[in-house]
């Protein structure tokens, strides 16, 4: 077996040298679910009192991918549908599979600001699109609610995973 030690040699350089110039590489945390139908869209009906955050962070996510998430009209069937609730609980967001909803809850949410506020609901669209929760902070899928809005390395390889189960 002595002819595979030369690929392999080559191999472990080559992925070193990759790891040089990518020193951020990420890693991706996918649900193994999503909303997404089968035009490859996230389209969403309802409301939320967190609508301009909500908006926002449509945008952060169609900004890498365009063109994903659309409100839904008589064109577009509702993938997704957001509402607010109540719970005096931990849970700031919940998006559940299986009822193809989002849901803000009012307890945890209106004492945040705007950065919080927006993270939450790029957290919970990131949910409806097959992201996992991420154990590291720095990222919007974080699994507790944070600062962060934007989306990390590790959430757009995240993303960029869950698309290839679509
Ligand atoms: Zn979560």
């Amino acid at each position: 077996m002595k002819h595979l030690i030369k690929p392999i040699a080559i191999l472990f350089m080559l992925s070193l040298l990759f790891s040089m110039i990518n020193p951020a590489l990420g890693t991706a945390y996918t649900l193994g679910w999503d909303l997404v139908d089968s035009g490859k869209h996230l389209d969403w009906g309802g409301s939320t009192k967190y609508q301009n955050d909500f908006n926002y962070s449509v945008n952060t996510w169609n900004n890498y991918k365009s063109g994903v998430i659309r409100k839904d009209s008589i064109i577009y069937l509702k993938d997704v549908t957001i509402s607010d609730i109540t719970l005096k609980n931990n849970d700031a967001g919940e998006t559940d599979g299986d009822n193809k909803t989002i849901k803000f809850n009012t307890f945890n949410i209106d004492p945040m600001n705007t950065t919080r506020r927006r993270n939450v609901c790029a957290h919970e669209l990131g949910h409806a699109l097959g992201l996992n929760e991420n154990p590291n902070t720095g990222n919007t899928m974080y699994y507790k609610s944070s600062d962060t809005y934007t989306l990390s390395r590790d959430d757009k390889d995240s993303y960029n995973a869950a698309v290839l189960n679509w």
